[in-house]
This record gives C-alpha cells, structure tokens and sequence, in this order.
C-alpha cells in the first residue's frame, strides 16, 4: 500500500490541537479568561461515555476548563432545560454539547433547541444551521468541519470539483454538502432512495461517505485517482472479534483513491479537536472578537 495516499487525521488532529492551544493561550492572556466547555451526559450508553471521557480529556490538554454535568437515565426533560437555561446564563460556560442519544422520554431537538445559538458547540441549532447554508460566520458541526479540514490539507483549493456526499443527515451529510459547497465544489447529495447511486460516485472527485453501512462503497465505485473521505463507524462482530471499520471498503478502494482516510484513524480524531475549535471560537464571539479563519490554522 502506498502511505502517501493515507490522509492521517490522527496527526492532523493532533496538529490541531496544538495550534488551538496556543490560540488559546494568546486568548488567556487578552481576556484573562479560560474557554469553558459544559457537557452534559444522560445515562449509561457505553459509546458515549467513552466519547465524553475523550471530550473531558481533550478539553484540559488544550488548557481549557471542562464542567461535566451526568444525569440518570431516567432524568426528566424539564430538568434538562433547567440545566441548559443555567448555562445558557452563566458567563464563565462558553460552549454547551449536550451528548446524544437521549433518552426516549426527552425531545433532544426541544433541549438542543434551548442552547444559546453563541454556545451551540455541536453546531445544531437552527441559527447556526440557518447561518451556515448563508455563508455567513457560524458554529459548524465538528464532523464535517473535521472532513473540511482533511479535505483542505490533502487537496487545497476545491473550486469546481465534483464533490459527492453520501447520507443527508442533519449532523453529517447536510452540513458537509453545505460546507463543500461553500469551498466551490459542484456538490451531489445521494441518499437511500437514490437511483444507480454507484454511477454517481464514479464521477466524484471527492467522495464523502456518511452512511452507517459497514464497508457499503466498494473500490469499483469510486473515481481513479479520486480523495474518499470515510466517516463511517460501524462495528463488526467477526466470530467474537470485533473490528471497527467505515461506510467505504478499504481494501478495495485504497487501490483505486488518490487519497483515503482509514477508519480509525481518519475523520474521527477530528471530531473533538474541532469541537475544541469551536469552544475557543464561540469565546471568542462572546467577547465581540472574529472567528478562527481555518486557513490560519495550517
Ligand atoms: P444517519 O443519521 O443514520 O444518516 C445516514 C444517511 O445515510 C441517511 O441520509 C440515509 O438516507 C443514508 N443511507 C442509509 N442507507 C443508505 C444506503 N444503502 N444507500 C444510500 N444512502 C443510505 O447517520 P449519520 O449520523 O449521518 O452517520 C453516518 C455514519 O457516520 C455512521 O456510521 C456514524 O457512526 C458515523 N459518524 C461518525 C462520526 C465521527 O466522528 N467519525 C460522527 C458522526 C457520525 P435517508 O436519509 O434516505 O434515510
């Protein structure tokens, strides 16, 4: 295998991370103030106990401060909005991610929904949503803000690209489609009621796949010479074995791609620098100073 087709998002990440660190002591310092990031997690949900834990983690290597706030499984929805009402007011919480799922007893779009749009760290609500398909300065969600950022390192410009983005979620697909769009690549949206859905992808120089069907793009699917971007997480049971693996089949497709992000490895370490990106950059936008450009950051 050829390494230099791998895009390393584990070392992009970690390059990341360093660099909003010293952004953030450079904004320390002028605002004699550490970015605060509030999380908040319901239940025992095994994934995403891990996935704070690496949050928390993440957050104080940075130099931020990290308020953890843990309910019961049972919790009920207004003491949640409680919770968010009290951080939405409280001046030292930059930042507020709420950790889905909920329960099912919870309305999440209700409790997301009730964030101050200036500490939607997630990038969910419907003003940053509104505000991304604008063009304008916004909290963008961390996943594609990460793919952004792999694509941006690994291609440059993308001005007139064929991009095609597989899954329209509101967490991955849209905004990454918006995203793309933005940086001037011609953007197709495939889904799971699209017709011939491997013609398409066959003609994208830049593929995106967020799926959640294990290893769903196959090599004779994409583009010689094309970047594949590959958000999925899918965890396989090979006979009491488990593997993690992505929505794109790497085996095949590494031969065929110009670039590719492995699973793990690739679009996931991205994640939570970019979440910690959007923390330094909505405590920047509470004290009236501009956002983060990314390409300052390389
Ligand atoms: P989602 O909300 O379930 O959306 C999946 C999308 O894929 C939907 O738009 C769905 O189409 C489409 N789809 C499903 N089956 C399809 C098929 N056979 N052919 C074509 N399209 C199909 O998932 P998500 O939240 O966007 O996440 C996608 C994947 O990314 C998952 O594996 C998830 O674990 C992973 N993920 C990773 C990260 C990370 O940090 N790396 C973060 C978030 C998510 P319809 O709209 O028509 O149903």
């Amino acid at each position: 295998m050829d390494n230099n087709k791998i895009i390393d998002g584990k070392l992009i990440a970690s390059e990341l991370r360093q660099k909003i660190k010293l952004l953030g002591l450079d904004f320390i310092k002028s605002a004699n103030f550490k970015p605060g990031l509030a999380v908040v997690l319901v239940g025992e949900n095994p994934a995403s106990q891990i996935y704070v834990k690496n949050k928390i983690a993440q957050t104080k290597e940075v130099g931020f401060e990290s308020y953890e706030y843990k309910f019961s499984e049972n919790v009920s929805e207004s003491e949640l909005l409680e919770l968010i009402d009290k951080l939405n007011k409280d001046a030292s919480i930059n930042g507020i991610l709420v950790q889905l799922p909920l329960p099912k007893h919870v309305d999440s779009i209700k409790v997301l929904d009730m964030i101050s749009s200036q500490k939607d760290v997630d990038g969910f609500h419907a003003i940053n949503v509104g505000k991304l398909w604008s063009g304008l300065d916004s909290l963008v969600p961390c996943t594609p803000l990460g793919c952004s950022i792999l694509i941006k390192k690994a291609l440059g410009n993308i001005s007139g690209a064929n991009a095609v983005v597989i899954g329209r979620s509101d967490i991955v697909g849209k905004p990454m489609s918006s995203l793309l769009l933005r940086a001037n690549a011609t953007v197709t949206i495939v889904h799971s009621r699209t017709r011939d859905i491997e013609s398409i992808c066959s003609k994208a120089d830049i593929l995106v796949a967020a799926v959640g069907v294990a290893q769903m793009v196959k090599g004779n699917w994409i583009k010689k010479g094309s970047t594949v971007i590959d958000v999925g997480i899918n965890r396989l049971d090979l006979g009491g074995k488990k593997k993690l693996v992505g929505d794109v089949d790497f085996e095949s497709a590494v031969n065929v791609a110009g670039k590719i992000t492995p699973v793990p490895g690739g679009v996931g370490p991205m994640t939570i620098a970019c979440l910690l990106l959007n923390t330094l950059n909505a405590a920047r936008s509470q004290r009236n100073m501009s956002a983060i450009q990314l390409d300052s950051l390389f």
